[in-house]
């Protein structure tokens, strides 16, 4: 659960990102978060994350409160988090594999689960047929859903996609979209940022919109 109570964020220069924002997102939510470049939507991130604290009020993420959480409890806040982004951050000396069980290897998993969980989660994004194949060698929407294989496979509580179809054509968006649901029905909170209105419109659903750092529109559409 995500929970945010009279949240504002000034940075240093002065200019105020955030401004009295309060929301919750329950567990299984899926949630877009629309708004103009400048809005507030990376700072919002930023917030979840802990990369930034808040000026004034109250934040929880999974469990952790993070207005009193030690610097050494951040990596176990991030943990329950997957994060997919726009430019999908693959390593490119890798293949399809090594990209996914990277992240399970450097929390140290047992072997024997990483060798089960891996392909497990890269046959959930359809890519089983390219598990050796390198990230140059793939299209945009496949390389997003080695992304997104990445952010699952630690079976995170929440996924934070920040316009995660900005690379991508129409028809591939709409696929990446429907991952993302399927992920989501399958009992993974949601929390996708995007700027395509069109995209959101299309699905509907809970769509919170912001507009100079303030929460504008949080409703079903
Ligand atoms: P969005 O992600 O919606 O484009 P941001 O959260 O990045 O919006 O930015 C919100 C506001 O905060 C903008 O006016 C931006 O210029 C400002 N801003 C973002 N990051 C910083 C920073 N590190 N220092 C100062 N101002 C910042």
């Amino acid at each position: 659960m995500v929970e945010l109570r009279n949240v504002s964020v000034k940075y240093p220069s002065g200019v105020e990102a955030l401004r009295d924002v309060s929301l919750t997102i329950n567990d299984r939510d899926f949630v877009f978060v629309v708004g103009e470049s400048g809005a507030g939507k990376s700072t919002l991130i930023k917030l979840l994350i802990r990369e930034i604290a808040p000026t004034e009020g109250k934040i929880k993420v999974n469990g952790y409160n993070l207005n009193k959480l030690k610097q050494k409890e951040i990596p176990d806040l991030r943990r329950t988090i997957g994060f997919v982004f726009q430019d999908f951050k693959l390593i490119n000396s890798m293949n399809v594999y090594d990209n996914v069980a990277f992240v399970l290897r450097s929390i140290d998993a047992p072997t024997k689960y990483i060798r089960k969980r891996v392909p497990y989660v890269i046959g959930l994004v359809g890519l089983k047929d390219k598990m050796y194949a390198y990230p140059n060698e793939m299209s945009g929407g496949e390389q997003q859903r080695v992304a997104l294989a990445r952010a699952l496979v630690n079976d995170p509580k929440l996924i934070i996609a920040d316009e995660p179809t900005g690379n991508l054509d129409p028809k591939t968006s709409i696929e990446i979209i429907q991952l993302l649901q399927g992920i989501n029905d399958c009992g993974t909170t949601v929390l996708m940022v995007t700027h395509e209105h069109e995209l959101v419109k299309r699905f509907g659903g809970r769509t919170i919109l912001i507009s100079d750092g303030r929460i504008i529109l949080d409703k079903e559409i």
